[in-house]
């Protein structure tokens, strides 16, 4: 018999690849930092990361990476339930990565991605007596939705996964099959992006980012106990309405049905940043344009992360 021609993987989007990573405790080239085919996290998605973001200013020639400090805090949080123990404290995590991105040089938007994972390689599905590691790379990056200021969401068919079956407010890698399904069937079906409910019911979130609705003024966003993310998008956004734009925010349970009838809507997140809804499940948010809310907002929000507005310095962190 004839040997079969070998499985090639599937046609990889291109995607441009850093020059150096972080790997097993020090910076290498990014064609070597690779793992073993029987590493633990690849079976079971037990690993945890965090996505943040650097936003390069033009005018001043600095790459101001936003929050730095509050991302390694979240992701350390992510690591204990996970029982995942790294030799880092969140000060080091943030040294490791300032130093990296030194290393690439950037000039533009970058995408910063730390990632710790049960490096045991072996068979086992459990949490304790594993080894872990922490690895990290850095990719320049645009927009994760193409329409952001006006797309298009459908409620997805898929629930929220329940902080009682995966902790919600860890960023869990095997959380994330959860956040991709919802993602494609939207996607698939000719939207932009999936607005997920809770098991009983109730709005919980984007397929990776938190979600505000405006109804008569007041910004509405799901509490922390209806299966979210704590997002740091979502609490830099809470303070800005309120003392910035005198908007008041409410943290409590949105119905489905309020999707339907709210006057604005949109979603937050590092990599989404803000997004605007204007329709949902094909029916229009408000007036089908984008509000006045959410508008005003994107301008605030873009002008502080650049470092352009000089607002809340204290969340930037500048690279060079
Ligand atoms: N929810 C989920 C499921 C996410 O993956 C993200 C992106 N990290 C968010 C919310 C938004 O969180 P943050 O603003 O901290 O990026």
């Amino acid at each position: 018999m004839a040997t079969p021609a070998p499985a090639t993987a599937s046609a990889q989007p291109k995607v441009a690849h850093p020059q150096y990573a972080f790997f097993r405790g020090r910076v290498v080239p990014i064609g070597e930092a690779q793992v073993n085919v029987m590493t633990h996290a690849l079976h079971y998605g037990t690993s945890v990361f965090a996505g943040i973001r650097g936003y390069w200013n033009n005018e001043t020639g600095q790459l101001y990476v936003f929050r730095l400090k509050d991302h390694y805090r979240r992701f350390l949080q992510s690591c204990r339930l996970m029982l995942i123990d790294l030799p880092y404290s969140g000060d080091d995590l943030a040294h490791i990565t300032l130093d990296l991105i030194r290393r690439e040089s950037y000039e533009q938007d970058i995408y910063i991605r730390p990632l710790a994972y049960k490096s045991f390689e072996g068979i086992g599905v459990r949490l304790h007596n594993l080894p872990g590691d922490f690895t990290l790379f850095t990719i320049p990056f645009g927009k994760y939705i193409e329409n952001e200021a006006g797309c298009h969401a459908m409620v997805s068919s898929f629930r929220r996964v329940d902080d009682n079956a995966i902790p919600a407010r860890g960023k869990i890698g095997g959380a994330y099959v959860n956040s991709a399904l919802a993602k494609t069937e939207a996607e698939l079906a000719g939207f932009d992006e999936a607005i997920v409910l809770t098991e009983d019911g109730h709005v919980s979130e984007g397929s990776a980012s938190n979600l505000f609705i405006v109804r008569n003024g007041m910004a509405i966003t799901a509490p922390i106990t209806d299966n979210i993310l704590e997002g740091i998008t979502r609490a830099t956004l809470m303070q800005i309405l309120r003392d910035e734009m005198g908007v008041p925010v409410q943290e409590r349970s949105i119905d489905h049905s309020e999707l339907y009838v709210c006057d604005e809507a949109f979603f937050c997140g590092t990599g989404v940043q803000i997004s605007t809804i204007t329709r949902i499940s094909h029916r229009p948010v408000g007036t089908g344009e984008p509000g006045p809310i959410a508008t005003e907002l994107r301008q605030r929000y873009f002008d502080m992360v650049r470092g352009a507005s000089e607002k809340h310095m204290e969340w930037l962190t500048p690279v060079y």
